[in-house]
């Protein structure tokens, strides 16, 4: 199994350091052609209007629109998460949300970069809360009938799946905590 990590800006590296970690081997992807090696993709935490802008300059985005399409199994985590969303609530205009989980996101919407916060996140089905590390993280404002949410905190969701994309509001890289990695590269 090869997993890219979109390389474009923001938290790829950390990512790369987490699959090496559990024995997968982790591509940066930044073309068309090194996403057409990968079988599943993470879009990291980073700047969502800067990754947008960034994905046209390298001619990615309709590439990776393409293999949304098909299925790719995808892991956005924060800026990530807003670039997989339906709608983007306070995007700047013409900024990309691919649609890949049905749900409304409202940028930065935990505050800003000073009112960043850790919160033990209780995931559905786990022995134990994951460490969530929240940085300018957007809240979850709505989410369709056929996202499966995972966690909450404070009552809005934090770690859904919709078919094979999987997203998270804070950035799981940043832990030592391997499990949302881990469970991403079982997704078919
Ligand atoms: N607020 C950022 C954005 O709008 C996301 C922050 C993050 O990824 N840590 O893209």
């Amino acid at each position: 199994m090869k997993v890219g990590v979109l390389a474009l800006q923001g938290a790829f590296g950390l990512h790369e350091r987490a699959f090496r970690r559990i024995g997968v081997a982790a591509l940066q992807v930044r073309t068309a052609s090194e996403l057409a090696e990968v079988d599943r993709l993470v879009i990291p935490g980073g700047e969502s209007t800067a990754m947008s802008k960034l994905l046209d300059a390298n001619g990615l985005t309709a590439p990776l629109a393409d293999r949304l399409a098909g299925g790719m199994p995808v892991l956005g985590t924060c800026a990530g998460l807003i670039l997989l969303a339906a709608e983007v609530v306070d995007g700047y205009p013409g900024q990309h949300c691919f649609g890949a989980v049905d749900m409304a996101v409202r940028r930065n919407g935990y505050g800003r970069q000073s009112e960043s916060f850790s919160a033990p996140v209780d995931v559905r089905g786990w022995e134990s809360a994951f460490p969530g590390v929240f940085i300018r993280a957007p809240v979850v404002e709505s989410a369709g009938a056929d996202v499966e949410v995972l966690a909450e905190l404070a009552g809005a969701p934090v770690l859904c799946r919709q078919g094979s994309a999987v997203v998270s509001s804070f950035h799981p890289e940043l832990s030592e905590d391997d499990r949302v990695h881990r469970w991403f590269a079982t997704q078919q």
